[in-house]
């Protein structure tokens, strides 16, 4: 029978610093295309998934995280793409430079 040693871990320095820093403060911020905020809420979609749809036979309800203006409560279409909501005839409203 033939011992195995364990390997010996070694005090590995793993390079934490080279994780890819990014400057937030050159990427766009996302505004609302209502009122023109910047801050946004958590809110969620909820699907119900019927037993007919669901994969495991049975009626399911399934979040769905978007983000809602924190003033006006809009939510911009882009967080709405596989909702099903934003296929809804709609017209444009993220960019309404009659309401500014
Ligand atoms: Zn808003």
């Amino acid at each position: 029978m033939a011992k195995r040693k364990k390997p010996k871990v070694k005090n590995q320095q793993f390079k934490k610093q080279q994780q890819s820093q990014v400057d937030l403060s050159q990427a766009d911020s996302i505004q609302c295309g209502k009122c023109d905020n910047y801050l946004f809420i958590q809110s969620f979609v909820i699907k119900k998934v019927s037993s007919i749809m669901s994969p495991t036979g049975k009626e399911a309800i399934v979040p769905i995280q978007v983000y809602s203006c924190g003033n006006c409560g809009e939510v911009p279409s882009m967080f709405l793409k596989g909702t099903g909501i934003e296929e809804k005839p709609k017209k444009d409203n993220l960019f309404r430079p009659d309401l500014g």
